[in-house]
């Protein structure tokens, strides 16, 4: 499909059967028969006994795709793998509204990342720190020589920075390696830097090294993506304002900030996984990264412009990879890199960010008009009517009656079942 042609906008994509959607990501991403494969293959054992220690088996959850989204003038279609029912389906909605008023548009920091080595048991802990900024070409060069490749493609060591800490056992400093990791996510390439400096920091200060890793935290490598709802789209003026007073708690409360930011995660993570990446080390950035301020709070911000349309910004830390760690091992974490179209950490990065800010507008938008519960009813009414053991064709029929009846709820699911067996 040639680049003018392509479009992430497929009306009905969720009614057409799994065939016919794969047909779709085929022609738009331009996959071959391997890829085309690879998406009926479970991950093989041999690679799975590569990855993790006393492997047993792999362990499946859904891959479904997100539709409709255009990301700084570019059309994508986004691979998401979650087990949790309606989340799809509301990025696809949020990213339609979006793209009537041109779709989501990001900036992103350079992909610099923090590494911590934490040094103990100084007397004069103000010339230690200077003695350390005196020897940072040093240090420098010396983290470098332990990574050639990152070197060379433009990334590596860039800077030193000191901090002092009070601490119950007394000051320590804690020295922080910035390093450029360019398109990896850039935990080994740190730590390894963190390791080989620690038996130079302790000659210079004559203290001891504890820690040497680096942190989650990396408020250095921020991506921001903002979007406009149109107003008409979404209800008028009157849902905008209902959107901006359910805003305003997730802004103010933390009891209601993690909820929200939860549902931004809902979309990240899956796509993190998708892509092979660390969703752990996504978590502990982002809700490190909503707390900076001492106050945790949400990652998103809206506001209303001049037109009355709702204009929604989200910016958070992103330590992604499209190389390195399991991006590079897992078969499908590369057809989903390959679906995704992403060059770049960076891209990777920006489409992520994208994919949070839709994820929390179809969020909060259904809790300021219908409610989160309506949309999620006929897929729970379908987990239902599972655990109320309907097999086969009984599941669509018993769950379809389950919402017609407005009553999605077990002990009625098993009623319900028994009289359809007993009618068939
Ligand atoms: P990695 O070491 O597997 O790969 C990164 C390396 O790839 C670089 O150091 C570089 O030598 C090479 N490389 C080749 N082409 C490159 C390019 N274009 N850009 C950048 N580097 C390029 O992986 P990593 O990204 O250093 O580490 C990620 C892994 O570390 C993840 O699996 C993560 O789960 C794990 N991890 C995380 C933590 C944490 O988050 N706290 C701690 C330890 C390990």
């Amino acid at each position: 499909m040639s680049t003018s042609e392509k479009t992430s906008v497929v009306s009905g994509f969720y009614k057409l059967p799994i065939e016919k959607r794969r047909e779709f990501v085929a022609k738009f991403a331009d996959l071959n028969e391997d890829d085309m494969k690879s998406f009926s293959s479970p991950l093989d054992l041999t690679t799975a006994d590569r990855m993790i220690e006393n492997v047993l088996g792999t362990f499946e959850v859904p891959l479904g795709l997100a539709v409709n989204f255009l990301i700084n003038n570019k059309e994508y279609i986004i691979p998401m793998a979650t087990e949790e029912s309606s989340v799809v389906a509301a990025a696809s909605n949020a990213a339609k509204i979006a793209r009537v008023k041109g779709g989501f548009s990001t900036t992103c920091s350079e992909p610099l990342m923090i590494g911590q080595l934490q040094l103990l048991h100084i007397k004069d802990v103000a010339t230690a720190a200077q003695k350390i900024i005196h020897h940072k070409k040093q240090l420098l060069t010396l983290a470098n020589a332990q990574d050639k490749i990152l070197v060379d493609f433009g990334g590596g060591a860039k800077d030193i920075e000191v901090r002092i800490l009070d601490s119950p056992l007394g000051h320590m400093i804690i020295t922080h390696l910035i390093v450029d990791v360019r398109d990896a996510m850039g935990a080994n390439a740190v730590n390894t830097m963190c390791e080989a400096l620690a038996p130079i920091l302790e000659e210079i200060t004559g203290g001891k090294v504890r820690l040497k890793i680096l942190s989650n935290l990396a408020d250095k490598r921020l991506v921001k993506a903002t979007a406009t709802f149109d107003k008409e789209k979404i209800g008028g003026d009157r849902v905008v304002d209902a959107f901006l007073e359910s805003y305003v708690l997730a802004a103010i409360d933390p009891y209601r900030a993690a909820t929200h930011n939860k549902g931004i995660m809902n979309g990240i993570d899956a796509l993190i996984i998708a892509t092979g990446n660390d969703f752990r080390a996504i978590e502990a950035g982002a809700h490190a990264y909503a707390a900076r301020n001492g106050q945790y709070t949400s990652l998103t911000h809206y506001h209303k412009n001049k037109n009355g349309d709702l204009v929604g910004e989200i910016e958070l830390p992103l330590a992604v990879g499209v190389v390195g760690g399991a991006a590079n091992m897992h078969p499908k974490a590369k057809l989903c890199r390959k679906i995704l179209g992403v060059k770049s950490a960076k891209e990777l990065a920006e489409v992520v960010a994208s994919l949070g800010l839709a994820q929390n507008f179809a969020a909060l938008f259904a809790l300021s008009t219908v409610g989160i519960q309506k949309g999620h009813m006929s897929l729970h009414a379908k987990n239902i009517s599972v655990m109320a053991g309907a097999q086969g064709e009984e599941i669509e029929k018993l769950a379809g009656q389950l919402v017609h009846d407005g009553k999605v709820k077990l002990d009625y699911a098993k009623e319900l079942l028994e009289k359809i067996r007993k009618k068939d």
